[in-house]
């Protein structure tokens, strides 16, 4: 039986998001891998528990993660169920619809028709009565904004999640479907944008966009991956993502072009004390509109050494502007 850490709320940080009344914890667990049927059950299970008693309140799914897809909601409603029910009211729970899921014109995308359908999915899978926020996945090219903020507010006012949120959106898509959350009285506070030390579009595209609108982002593929620590130093162990065959999204090209950058940065992170995945962490959450960072996680050990981050979280601006040079090169 599992029993959570009674220090739990020692140390993390929960950031408000926006102006919203909502807070999250600094950084957050994705379920994206390694949480699907093809990994091992205790390991998540080991991995959800560690999370949580290093005062991680935040877990993000989706309807198409796993593999196979939907896979890590059943195995996170079955950990839910066996071991985290006394702690439901103290997790912010997320899904999402917007990428391929089932066959057809209709497991897809961003029509009424798909959100509701898929959320009522993801909510069978998990277990739970509702989510606390759910997200438009990606905007939809041939849908109407408007229809996909209506079905996003009707799960809100049918109960299915306490707030919403989108993702991938650009910033002036971000702001017009803001405006129609806005007329509708939605609670929309969040946006959720890929952002780290290799991704900083939205650093200029977005982030003013949520700055005018009050509104939060949670930065995903907050480690680019597992590039922007030190695992692939000295070649791509057989355990890395990398090297999963179940893993498609990241390869060997990827890690080759960045492994200079990755050298250089590291040297900042060791004189301040940090491994480079603790310095990127950091780095990421010193946007003030950044309220938590997803993480990505193959083993509980990632997670401890991961939450040290937020034990030297200032930079000076000489560091950040080495950062910047480095990055720039
Ligand atoms: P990260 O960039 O954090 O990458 C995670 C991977 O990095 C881990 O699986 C692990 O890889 C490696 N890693 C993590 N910590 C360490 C460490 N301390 N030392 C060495 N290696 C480490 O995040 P993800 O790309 O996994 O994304 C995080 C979450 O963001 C997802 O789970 C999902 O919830 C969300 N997301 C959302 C998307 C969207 O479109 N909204 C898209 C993508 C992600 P390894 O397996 O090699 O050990």
């Amino acid at each position: 039986m599992y029993q959570a850490a009674a220090h739990r709320y020692a140390t993390m940080p929960y950031n408000r998001v926006g102006d919203s009344g909502l807070k999250l914890s600094a950084i957050g667990l994705g379920l994206w891998n390694n949480f699907g049927s093809v990994d091992a059950l205790a390991n998540q299970r080991a991995m959800l528990h560690q999370a949580f008693d290093l005062g991680i309140t935040y877990f993000d799914l989706a309807n198409n993660y796993g593999p196979a897809p939907g896979s890590a909601e059943r195995n996170f409603g079955r950990i839910m169920a066996q071991d985290f029910r006394p702690y439901r009211d103290e997790m912010v729970i997320a899904s999402k619809a917007g990428y391929v899921m089932w066959p057809g014109p209709y497991g897809n995308w961003g029509s009424r028709k798909s959100i509701i359908a898929s959320a009522n999915q993801s909510l069978a899978r998990t277990g739970l009565e509702y989510f606390d926020i759910f997200y438009s996945h990606r905007p939809d090219p041939h849908t109407a904004v408007e229809e996909t903020a209506l079905a996003l507010d009707q799960l809100v006012r049918q109960g299915k999640t306490l707030y919403v949120g989108i993702s991938n959106y650009s910033g002036a898509q971000t702001a017009a479907i803001t405006a129609i959350f806005k007329d509708l009285r939605t609670p929309f506070i969040i946006h959720q944008p890929r952002y780290n030390m290799f991704n900083r579009d939205v650093e200029t595209d977005l982030f003013p966009v949520l700055k005018r609108e009050h509104k939060a982002a949670v930065g995903f593929s907050s480690l680019s991956q597992g590039l922007l620590t030190d695992k692939y130093r000295y070649g791509i162990p057989v355990t890395s993502r990398a090297h999963k065959q179940t893993i498609p999204f990241l390869n060997s090209t990827q890690v080759e072009q960045t492994l200079a950058t990755v050298q250089k940065l590291t040297a900042v992170a060791t004189k301040r004390g940090q491994s480079l995945a603790q310095m990127a962490l950091a780095w990421n959450l010193r946007v003030p509109e950044v309220a938590s960072v997803l993480i990505g996680a193959s083993r509980p050990e990632q997670i401890v050494a991961n939450v040290q981050a937020l034990n030297h979280p200032d930079f000076t601006t000489a560091e950040l502007t080495t950062i910047d040079k480095i990055l720039a090169q």
